[in-house]
């Protein structure tokens, strides 16, 4: 049987670092649809530059490029034992969706909880390296030089969307749309609520005995 995880929960949440510490835990990929989406703005493929203008407004992107992005990544090779899925899905149409993907495999949704001031603070503060995406918080986990990454020396920026009024706009989203999402899993019976800004050894330590359910 498959290990499937979604990893839910509002922007800044931490489900990237939680994301990819289950990730070598559990020996599966971590697939993360924003990551995939801005890998695709970076090469201005087709499907990347429909979907800039979405999310340099903190909008979400529509359904069919995201979901077309998604299934492409889920059919790889890594995929087979399991994934760890982050940003996906944000609407019950998207969920619906995966399901079909997946058909009677079991999935576990990890719902991370903070509130939004916590989240702007985190958010605001939070620089990416370009070159390989390590996360920095420049109060909680500074890189050694300013500016610069400590694991390979790429700069350091931060995201369009990590602006304030941006992510205020994708909170609102998130409260929105994505919410709704989680009365559906409840309804399933496979939300497992986790606190998100908490000690992340904490968490990690949390979702890894959800794992063993
Ligand atoms: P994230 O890195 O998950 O915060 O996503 C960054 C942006 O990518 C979001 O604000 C959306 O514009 C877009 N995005 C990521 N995942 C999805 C999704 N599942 N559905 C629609 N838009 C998405």
């Amino acid at each position: 049987m498959k290990n499937i995880f979604i990893l839910h929960g509002p922007p800044g949440a931490g489900k990237g670092t939680v994301g990819e510490r289950l990730s070598k835990n559990l020996n599966i990929p971590l697939i993360s649809t924003g990551d995939l989406l801005r890998e695709n703005v970076k090469e201005k493929t087709e499907l990347g530059l429909k979907a800039k203008k979405y999310m340099d407004k903190g909008e979400l992107v529509p359904d069919k490029i995201v979901i077309s992005i998604l299934l492409d990544r889920l059919s790889k090779d890594d995929c087979k034992n399991g994934f760890i899925l982050d940003g996906f899905p944000r609407n019950i149409s998207q969920a619906k969706n995966l399901e079909k993907y997946i058909k009677n495999e079991k999935v576990k949704v990890v719902y991370l909880e903070a509130n939004d001031d916590f989240l702007v603070n985190r958010l605001s503060n939070r620089r990416i390296c370009e070159n390989c995406g390590a996360i920095y918080h420049l109060i909680n986990i500074p890189p050694k030089v300013p500016g610069i990454c400590d694991k390979c020396g790429g700069k350091l920026i931060q995201r369009e969307d990590d602006k304030e009024e941006v992510i205020r706009n994708r909170l609102a989203v998130y409260h929105k749309l994505t919410s709704p999402l989680l009365d559906y899993y409840k309804k399933k019976g496979v939300l497992f609520g986790v606190r998100g800004d908490g000690e992340l050894e904490d968490t990690v330590k949390q979702i890894i005995e959800i794992s063993k359910l």
